[in-house]
């Protein structure tokens, strides 16, 4: 098989899976899922007109002449339904969110307004009717569709969700995720320390780039590099619904994660991509489980992660975005590249004086340097055809997580 574009391996992915079943997820539960069903207000919202300020509900005729005395007839809070009506020359006080009363047109604040002893009310400005009113059905309507299947549930979904009082909804299923790790040099988390040992650090770096995206992984530990060890493990791996195995996909005498898997029944789809880092990347699939066999070098597995397998977990849970914003960025220095594979440079982002994003290397590039990947903001993307970048040149970069967040506020009031 030939090496594929990334483009082609991520089409060849998606294609292959399917968006997961349906489950009902309470709504303190459903904050990062995808909503299954169409979601319809079940009232108007708000349910008459209500007083968008606290202030006082009038006619807006009566402030003709400024500043004008009106008589005050009473009081609404929110929550009361009033019976009073404000006649010509009269006023009521309201409270934000109390229903509008029979006869009024307008709200004025209290802040344009001052007392005039008496029962009366002075008026400072004059407001055109409707002024300040919150309108029957303005947030919603009963009936509307406010939410449509697909919608990825986000804080302010769920206030909606609160709106139209679903307790309980239905929610494309997450999927389960195993993750194993190949190779004789590993060292577990929990073994005595071993100079001439690995610490299994893909397995932990995969589990957070999984847990990231919403999903608790299993970790299936450490498989040794002999095909029956292996196909032991992998055989408890094709129990989910997704297995990542890290290493082991190479061409090393001692690789056996393809043949093992393709003996256990999984068809294999394509292996080697057109990468850096990280071209032995296979993936195949079973009835049930999608099988991604990542690069054990660290880097390339986690970059692998992000361009294959988070697009992937997040098509299966139903959502319509599927991969990591990009951003436009001025690149600080040159880079050297060589055609041939699309290349993913990790990188600083700062801001510029003009608002804009520039972008650093964040040092070595060598894909055994891991720290490369722990201080990156982004993957700067390199596209196969380019022959290296000249410092100040407009890139894509690829935001991390973690960088939804900034140092400081980042705007002036
Ligand atoms: P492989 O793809 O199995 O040939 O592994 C390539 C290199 O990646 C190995 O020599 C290790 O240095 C490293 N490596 C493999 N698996 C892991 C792992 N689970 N954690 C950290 N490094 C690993
Ligand atoms: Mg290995």
């Amino acid at each position: 098989m030939e090496h594929l574009s990334v483009k082609h391996a991520q089409e060849c992915i998606l294609e292959a899976i399917g968006r997961l079943d349906v489950e009902t997820v309470r709504l303190e539960q459903a904050l990062g899922r995808v909503l299954a069903e169409e979601v319809r207000a079940n009232r108007d919202q708000p349910p008459y007109d209500v007083s968008a300020m606290d202030g006082y509900a009038l006619r807006g005729a009566d402030l003709a002449v400024i500043p004008a005395t009106l008589a005050l007839i009473g009081d609404i809070q929110a929550g009361d339904m009033p019976s009073l009506t404000v006649q010509t020359g009269q006023c009521a006080r309201i409270m934000t969110g109390a229903p509008l009363p029979q006869g009024a047109d307008a709200v004025i604040r209290v802040e344009d307004t001052q007392s005039a002893g008496e029962g009366g009310v002075q008026i400072n400005r004059a407001v055109p009717a409707g002024n300040d009113i919150r309108r029957l059905g303005e947030n919603m309507r009963n009936g509307e569709v406010v939410l449509n299947a697909g919608t990825e549930i986000t804080p302010g979904v769920i206030g909606i969700l609160a709106t139209v009082k679903c307790a309980q909804l239905q929610v494309t299923r997450r999927p389960r995720v195993a993750i194993l790790s190949t190779g004789n040099e590993l060292e577990g988390m929990d073994e005595p320390f071993d100079p001439n040992k690995i610490p299994n650090s893909n397995s932990y770096a995969l589990m957070a780039q999984v847990q990231a995206l919403g999903i608790e992984p299993v970790l299936l530990g450490i498989a040794r590099d002999n095909p029956a060890e292996l196909a032991e493990y992998l055989q408890r791996g094709l129990k989910f619904d997704v297995l990542l195995v890290s290493g082991g996909s190479s061409v090393g005498v001692h690789d056996y994660v393809r043949p093992t898997i393709e003996a256990l029944g999984v068809r294999m789809l394509f292996w080697r991509v057109a990468i850096k880092p990280g071209h032995p990347l296979a993936f195949g699939t079973t009835s049930k489980t999608a099988v991604f066999g990542l690069p054990g070098n660290p880097v390339s597995s986690m970059v692998c992660f992000e361009q294959f397998v988070a697009p992937a977990l997040r098509g299966m849970m139903g959502h319509a975005r599927l991969y990591r914003r990009t951003v436009t960025a001025r690149l600080a220095h040159a880079v050297k590249t060589r055609p041939g594979r699309t290349e993913f440079i990790r990188v600083m982002l700062s801001g510029d004086d003009a608002g804009g994003y520039v972008a650093t290397s964040t040092g070595t590039q060598s894909s055994g340097v891991s720290l490369s990947m722990a201080r990156a903001d982004g993957l700067l993307v390199v596209p196969a055809t380019c022959n290296g970048l000249a410092a100040g040149g407009s890139v894509t970069v690829q935001l991390l997580d973690g960088t939804a967040f900034q140092d400081d506020v980042g705007f002036r009031e």
